[in-house]
């Protein structure tokens, strides 16, 4: 079995090649490792070894881990907390105070909620939306699967946009998306790269002048999600080990 900071070598590797062959500065892209269903112990070790971004997909976990790591680190650690995983609207109040960035908002119900939160808190969240340009039914996100052809698709995707833009709080910093399950190398890539294609078109419709961020790749495919411009890939068995 190798050791957690042996893992974290190769996947730093895997990451500054996969940088390389798409002709980007590795630095460019944020590794967030997943420490779903692992204990705080662990978090310490990798925080150790140098890792500073972790991602939980329940906002229960994040809330019972974070103060167990901060008891240890302080609050001044450099350690960012990504809130992964959809949120339901009965847990907004706790995942405003306690997530550094939400990688999965696809509702403006949602939206609303946390920017309320956020700003009895005082806090500012940096948000993801997340969209699913897969095929797939069963995955959360916005359905953007048709987005090309489906003015619809891309009309709900702006105005969601704008409304994470607008309000207090929230502030607009990238898309994520997942790749289908159990498909060719090929099909993960052209997912990647339509979700590159959607975050472009969604700059241009919103006239930002900051390209929007891109958080896809996994354990599974995280190359091929740098090699289609990701900057956050959210890893976690290749750094923790199949888990518990
Ligand atoms: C669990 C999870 C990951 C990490 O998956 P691995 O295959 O372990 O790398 C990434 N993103 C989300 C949303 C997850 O829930």
């Amino acid at each position: 079995m190798n050791t957690l900071a042996e893992r974290y070598a190769a996947v730093q590797e895997r990451l500054t090649l996969a940088a390389r062959r798409a002709g980007r500065p590795p630095e460019e892209i944020t590794l967030v490792a997943v420490s779903k269903t692992w204990p705080a112990e662990i978090v310490l070790a990798a925080y150790e070894i140098g890792l500073r971004h972790f991602g939980e997909n329940r906002v229960e976990e994040l809330v019972e881990k974070r103060p167990q790591v901060e008891a240890q680190l302080g609050r001044q650690s450099g350690l960012v907390w990504h809130l992964i995983g959809t949120l339901q609207s009965r847990k907004t109040d706790e995942a405003a105070v306690c997530a550094d960035a939400f990688h999965a908002l696809d509702r403006p119900k949602i939206a609303n909620r946390l920017s309320r939160a956020l700003v009895a808190n005082g806090r500012t969240l940096p948000i993801f939306l997340e969209v699913n340009v897969s095929g797939e039914e069963t995955k959360a996100g916005l359905d953007c699967r048709l987005w090309e052809d489906a003015p619809t698709q891309r009309v709900s995707l702006l105005s969601l946009a704008e409304t994470a833009q607008l309000l207090p709080g929230l502030q607009l910093y990238g898309l994520m998306t997942m790749a289908p399950w159990d498909v060719a190398a090929e099909e993960i890539r052209t997912v990647f790269r339509r979700t590159r294609r959607l975050a472009e078109w969604l700059q241009t419709a919103l006239a930002r002048a900051e390209p929007l961020a891109l958080s896809m790749g996994m354990t599974d495919d995280f190359e091929i999600a740098i090699e289609e411009g990701a900057t956050h890939v959210r890893i976690g068995r290749a750094l923790f080990g199949p888990r518990q």
